[in-house]
């Protein structure tokens, strides 16, 4: 049976091995012309458990992420702390990363380079293939790694129910590394990201890298970036941080990030997406290699538990069996990431005041940053409860008791992902959805 990939992205390429692995035919198309031009030209944080769990060695160019230091939208207050020191992210190179997938996966699949998919070819209500530069290719499975804007995913008629991306569903993010100041000091925060920086809907940073001759910035913000924000942001870093040079030295151009929840339907009858392609990045800050690895472990899991109940080849893609995918990732990380998105929209919606507020007031304690920066909740316990209020003052309690609210609306959250119907029923599925979609309106 024939499987296409349209995009070699993360999770592609994991499932493109594993699948080949199972016997089945596998051809990655890949719009980039080789594997050196694809993706970026920089280095991103991920856990490395998810190498160890998936058994894949973590690219021997990645180096530990050092501590965060979180600052309040014009730097009023910093907060400092520490990552678990026994399991520290690590900054993995892309470019490595990518290769490193590739050449385990180019055993068992095809890779072609420089061939777009344009979109799917659909017959009866199944994808049965991709177009790809204007030809048909005909397939059982289609497996959807091709980016948060997939051409693939667009092409799906609405009655397959896989929804679009929204403008306030994405961070326009401007990323390089520049020059590190001549003769600047090291300075004693390495690691600054600046939450609603300058008021704004979105994240900064300005990072001193593991090379330190180089300094790492991201300006991102919801919905878009104009050209006037990002040199204000980053004039605005140039002042705060005195290692900040003016030369870019890899990347300095704009992309595009899914900052939300998990698609709510990510297979149809032929056809699964996986990756940016199904929004599985960490709704706060875009993280989304680790899920995506996870992602492609999931799949083709699944798909052999299917083979392994005797699923007849000709039914082996169809939505009902590929449904189990979709419950093995919320199971995963899908149904925590409902609940950090609720935690992302109401920060999004307080006042510079209010966030700097949480900052100083330590409300949100060093264990609290730690979690929802690496896609977890945020809980409060009754004990943790009274040590908050004791902390900032009882004048302070209705703000809390806000925060309390947003806090139990992310677990309800957690909780209804956790949900998620185990077998394919439409109608408890389009129950569970619309109970979904409810939170975020
Ligand atoms: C600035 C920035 C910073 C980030 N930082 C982090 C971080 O620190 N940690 C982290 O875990 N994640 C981070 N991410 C997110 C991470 O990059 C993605 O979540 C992850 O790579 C999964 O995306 P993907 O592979 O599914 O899609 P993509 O990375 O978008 O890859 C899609 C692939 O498909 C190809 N393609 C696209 N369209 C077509 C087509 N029509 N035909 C053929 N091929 C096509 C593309 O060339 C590309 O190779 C960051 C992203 C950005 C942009």
């Amino acid at each position: 049976m024939k499987i296409v990939i349209a995009g070699a992205g993360i999770g592609g390429m994991v499932v493109a091995e594993k699948l080949g692995v199972l016997g089945f035919e596998v051809v990655v198309y890949e719009k980039a012309e080789s594997i050196e031009k694809m993706r970026y030209d920089w280095h991103d944080d991920v856990s490395p458990v998810v190498f160890e769990e998936l058994g894949i060695p973590l690219p021997k160019e990645s180096a530990p992420k050092r501590s965060w230091t979180f600052c309040s939208p014009y730097e009023k207050t910093i907060r400092e702390f520490s990552q678990d020191e026994s399991c520290p992210d690590m900054s993995v190179e892309r470019r490595p990363l990518n290769r490193l997938l590739f050449e385990r996966a180019s055993k068992v699949a095809t890779f072609v380079f420089g061939k777009e998919v344009t979109s799917a070819v659909i017959e009866n209500h199944r994808v049965v293939g991709v177009m790809v530069d204007g030809q048909r290719v005909d397939c059982d499975l289609v497996v959807d790694s091709a980016g948060v804007y997939s051409p693939v995913r667009r092409s799906l008629p609405k009655s397959f129910g896989i929804s679009e991306v929204e403008p306030n569903e994405v961070f326009e993010a401007y990323r390089a590394f520049y020059n590190r100041a001549h003769g600047s000091a090291t300075p004693k925060y390495t690691n600054k990201v600046y939450m609603k920086h300058l008021g704004e809907n979105g994240i900064s940073w300005t990072i001193l890298d593991h090379d330190p001759t180089q300094v790492n910035v991201l300006v991102g913000l919801v919905g878009g970036l104009s050209d006037e924000v990002r040199a204000k942001s980053i004039d605005f870093m140039r002042e705060h941080n005195d290692i900040l040079g003016n030369t870019v030295l890899r990347g300095g151009y704009n992309v595009i990030i899914p900052v939300r929840y998990p698609a709510t339907k990510m297979v149809a009858d032929g056809y699964v997406a996986i990756g940016d392609s199904a929004y599985m990045t960490i709704p706060l800050l875009g993280s989304g290699i680790a899920s995506s690895m996870w992602a492609g472990d999931i799949l083709a899991k699944s798909i052999k538990a299917n083979m392994d109940k005797g699923v007849v080849d000709s039914h082996l893609f169809d939505k009902e069996n590929l449904w189990a995918y979709q419950v093995g990732v919320y199971k995963k990380f899908g149904a925590k990431h409902l609940g950090v998105d609720v935690l992302k929209r109401w920060l999004l919606t307080q006042s510079n005041e209010m966030v700097d507020w949480l900052f100083a007031s330590k409300v949100l304690s060093n264990a609290d940053l730690q979690k929802v920066a690496s896609g977890n909740l945020v809980t409060i316990t009754p004990s943790a409860a009274i040590e908050k209020v004791l902390g900032v003052g009882l004048g302070n309690l209705p703000i809390l008791l806000k925060m309390n609210s947003m806090v139990m609306k992310s677990h309800k959250a957690n909780r209804l992902g956790n949900k998620i119907p185990v077998t394919y029923s439409p109608a408890k599925i389009n129950k569970w959805e619309k109970r979904v979609q409810s939170l975020y309106k």
